[in-house]
């Protein structure tokens, strides 16, 4: 067996490893020996020398080592290819990998799917790939082959765009490029029956915000005959969800010109370019304070407020006067579709901002619906930050 880098916690810092959380903070760290670099396979061990995790080390950052594997192991080629086909198989189960009403899905979820700091998106034909820790990053190689033996002819271009995710000090000597295949730079994907085109290079993310899928077919089911305010709305996937579904007028708002560039291209692919649809661009809280109460249904799906915890009682601040103003701005009877993507603002943090809104609104309001990320998205029950997204449907009285 190989000798690993050894890293050994301070007293009752190997609590949270024995419970198969996978992250060690560089605070929890009593001593490393063996000297290893950004990326290197290290195995964490407690104070009291008992094996805890294998995982992958990176100096930069807040967190010290991901860990990968609560058994000693080395990990060898068949080691991520078991770890890809497991992810794949989970979406062959979800019924992602055939459909042919979608072919816009997440394969590899971080944590959610044993494997910190690696997300691979698919897009019809590609999967673009954005690495979070230096160590996912040196296995482009072997992932690029775990991913063309699960997808086969399936696949035709794998896309790395880990420049924006690594840490600062090792992205600025790395480039985004295509590790295999075709540099084709965007494709035309579905999703509930609805055509998007996802373009890589610019794109936000990965290139499209996968995990609000079953939030749009909500969101079409009640649209028929509705006016619909899809704020924050990047690409237009909540508008053209509506408008696919019968809604009777569509606004989409951004305040950049960009993403609703995008919106028109999204409207024309589905043949809706003379659909009853404008194009806003505006602050969202601007805009929504000045409206008229004659929205049915109002969307709001913000960029994380909050991408750390200082920054979390602004970020509810934000969030509360946002709500607030929409509940207040509805025509009565509407549906609010509330969202946060702040990882450190749980979902009883969000009910409880969304009900000071109700209350410094002083209208009535009733929750519908609890909404959440989809399955692809999967939620390791040991690592509770995995869960990001939670929204709410709300009418308002
Ligand atoms: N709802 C979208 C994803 C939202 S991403 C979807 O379904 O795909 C967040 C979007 O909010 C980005 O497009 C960003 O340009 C926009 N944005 C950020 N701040 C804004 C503001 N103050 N007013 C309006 N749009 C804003």
């Amino acid at each position: 067996m190989t000798e690993f880098p050894k890293v050994v916690l301070s007293t009752k810092k190997h609590e949270s490893l024995l419970r198969f959380h996978p992250w060690v903070f560089s605070g929890a760290i009593k001593k490393i020996y063996g000297d290893p670099k950004d990326g290197d396979i290290v195995e964490v061990f407690s104070n009291r020398d008992e094996y805890l995790a294998t995982g992958h080390y990176q100096e930069e950052g807040s967190i010290s080592v991901r860990a990968f594997s609560f058994e000693p192991i080395t990990p060898d080629e068949k080691f991520w290819k078991d770890k890809i086909a497991n992810a794949y198989q989970t979406r062959k189960n979800l019924g992602l990998v055939d459909s042919t009403n979608t072919n816009i899905y997440r394969l590899v979820h971080a944590e959610g799917d044993g494997l910190p700091g690696l997300i691979i998106d698919v897009y019809a034909d590609t999967a673009v790939m954005q690495c979070h820790s230096i160590g996912m990053y040196m296995l482009r190689d072997k992932l690029v082959e775990a991913l063309r033996s699960n997808f086969g002819d399936k696949l035709k271009t794998i896309y790395d765009k880990s420049s924006e995710t690594l840490p600062r000090n090792y992205a600025q000597n790395i480039k985004n490029e295509c590790l295999w295949g075709e540099d084709k730079g965007n494709v035309v994907g579905l999703e509930n029956g609805c055509k998007y085109n996802v373009d890589w290079y610019t794109g936000q993310k990965t290139g499209f915000f996968i995990d609000q899928r079953f939030n749009r077919q909500l969101l079409g089911e009640y649209s028929k005959g509705k006016k619909v305010l899809n704020t924050f709305c990047y690409s237009g996937g909540f508008s053209i969800a509506a408008l696919l579904n019968g809604a009777k007028e569509v606004h989409s708002l951004d305040s950049s010109a960009r993403a609703l560039d995008l919106v028109t291209e999204n409207l024309k692919l589905n043949g809706l370019e003379n659909s009853n649809h404008k194009n806003i661009k505006a602050d969202a809280v601007e805009y929504i304070r000045e409206i008229d109460a004659d929205y049915d249904i109002i969307v709001l799906d913000p960029p994380a407020f909050a991408k750390h915890i200082s920054t979390r009682h602004n970020a509810v601040q934000g969030y509360k006067r946002l709500n607030a103003q929409a509940i207040k701005s509805i025509k009565p009877g509407g549906m609010i579709f509330t969202f946060s993507c702040s990882q450190v603002v749980d979902k009883q943090m969000f009910n409880s901002t969304i009900m000071a809104a109700a209350i410094n609104a002083g209208r009535k309001v009733r929750i519908l619906h609890q909404l959440h990320q989809p399955a692809d998205h999967p939620i390791n029950i040991f690592h509770p930050e995995s869960e990001y997204l939670k929204g709410l449907v709300i009418q308002v009285d």
